[in-house]
């Protein structure tokens, strides 16, 4: 008996084996995710699946909404103050389910909402808001304050850009709406909508370039902790991180983002469009790097270094990656005897991620027999299906029907995804790893490269599935 019926194609679906494997990009090696610097140029076109498009009306959609995705981008901003302009249940997108990590402030952690009710729908919400913005800065004073207009706010037409205008002229800090209400697309819109709102923050002021350093880190969230992890291999390399984006960041911090040298992107879905602009209106380049797997971490640092560093730092690069390579060829091979001919599958937020967990599976000895993305934009698709088997299925937006369907037919062996994914697997009696906002333990980095095994084998070769 199947855990849902599918009565309606979600998904855009594809196999692999039809790419043209030009997923190198202009900077080369394995990421598969790299344009040159600053243009996105050398990405592959992007033909084969149908991506990026609003979900089917009725079909019960794997993805988030247009406030889920602007929030998950901003939440990490961990002296902001964070509103939400609706009912109750929208305010729910907490800290609690996104666990970035903190090295100064706690207030991000707290979710606050205007809690809209039937009087607020009949007579507007504004004056209502305007008291929230009132007493959230009398009690907390922070520097900066998001306000979501999310689905009834956006439905009744309140004016909340107006009231965050009046907000700031009153208190003299900056007071940013984010418009997402989420009918108005899906999530993907949510992620560029908090970009926009990134880019009123950081006001329009390019700095001149001889004068740039430092580097930003786009589209790393700091989840368990991670983005420390790489800051310290930057560190050793010589280069300095000016702001997480928004991985523990501040206020203060993120103000200084446009100074940077280059911008580092890792989740490409919610961080395209802020690079595109950062790099177009205050004109810094930006490289793709992924974090994930011995092969992309390594390719992504030794680009960083050969594009920011110079030769010394590519020196420190290749020899910081040989290091970790040594340590981590015994722990690979020992769990490469306890997995290797198994098969995975894969469900995640964006192509990036995707596109590295192949290449971790392959390190593993494992083939990927199903991947999909709830917001994978061409390019990410057409370097999936040039690194894996013509047999792969290969799906974008899919609903939790077709992800049992193709785990079945392709005889996976584990679910990587999200909390969403989790009972599906559980379900069908297949192992599960957890690699979305909710984990608790690092994998990225070559730290994050053991943890991964670990997990996959403690999953995978736990006695309990022989009792399913
Ligand atoms: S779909 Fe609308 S009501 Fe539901 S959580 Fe998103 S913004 Fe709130």
């Amino acid at each position: 008996m199947p855990a849902v019926i599918l009565k309606e194609r979600q998904a855009s679906i594809t196999r692999g084996g039809a790419g043209s494997g030009a997923g190198s990009g202009a900077g080369g090696g394995g990421c598969g995710l790299g344009g040159a610097a600053g243009t996105g140029q050398g990405q592959p076109s992007g033909a084969g699946i149908a991506c990026e498009q609003a979900s089917v009306a009725g079909s019960v959609s794997q993805r988030a909404c247009v406030f889920c995705g602007a929030r998950v981008v901003l939440n990490p901003i961990t002296d902001a103050f964070h509103i939400v302009h609706g009912p109750i249940g929208c305010a729910s997108y907490t800290w609690d389910i996104r666990g970035s990590m903190s090295s100064s402030g706690e207030l991000y952690r707290h979710s606050f909402s205007t809690d809209m009710g039937e009087t607020d729908v009949v007579f507007g919400g504004e004056r209502k808001l305007a008291r929230a913005i009132d007493e959230a800065v009398a009690a907390h004073h922070p520097p900066l304050i998001f306000v979501y207009a999310t689905c009834i706010a956006g439905v009744i037409g309140d004016d909340v850009a107006a009231v965050c205008k009046a907000a700031e002229q009153r208190h003299q800090i900056r007071c940013i709406p984010v418009q997402a209400p989420g009918f108005s697309g899906h999530k993907a819109i949510g992620y560029r909508l908090a970009g926009d709102a990134l880019m009123r923050l950081f006001g329009g002021q390019a700095c001149p370039r001889e004068k740039a350093h430092g580097i930003n880190f786009l589209g790393d969230f700091n989840l368990a902790g991670e983005q420390w992890i790489i800051r310290n291999y930057l560190k050793e390399l010589g280069i300095e991180v000016l702001t997480g984006i928004t991985g523990d960041s501040r206020y203060e911090t993120l103000m200084r983002a446009p100074q940077a040298a280059l911008n580092i992107v890792q989740c490409a879905g919610s961080m395209h469009n802020l690079a595109r602009r950062m790099h177009d209106e205050l004109g810094i380049p930006w490289i793709s790097v992924s974090f994930y797997g011995v092969e992309d971490t390594a390719d992504s640092l030794l680009r960083l270094a050969e594009a920011y560093g110079g030769a010394q730092a590519a020196a420190r690069a290749r020899a910081l990656c040989h290091r970790e390579r040594e340590r981590l060829a015994p722990v690979l091979k020992r769990y490469r005897r306890r997995l290797g001919g198994r098969r995975a599958a894969i469900y995640v937020g964006g192509g990036f991620k995707a596109i590295s967990l192949i290449r971790q599976f392959r390190e593993l000895g494992m083939e990927t027999v199903m991947v999909g993305t709830q917001t994978g934009r061409p390019e990410d698709y057409e370097v999936i299906r040039s690194i894996v088997s013509p047999d792969c299925v290969v799906l974008d937006d899919a609903n939790p029907a077709e992800l049992e369907r193709f785990m079945i037919e392709g005889g996976a062996d584990i679910l990587v995804g999200g909390v969403k994914e989790r009972p599906l697997a559980y379900k069908l009696g297949v192992a599960f790893c957890d690699h979305n906002h909710e984990r608790k333990h690092p994998l990225a980095g070559f730290v994050g490269v053991q943890n991964f095994a670990e997990e996959i084998n403690a999953s995978m070769n736990s006695p309990v599935w022989s009792y399913v």
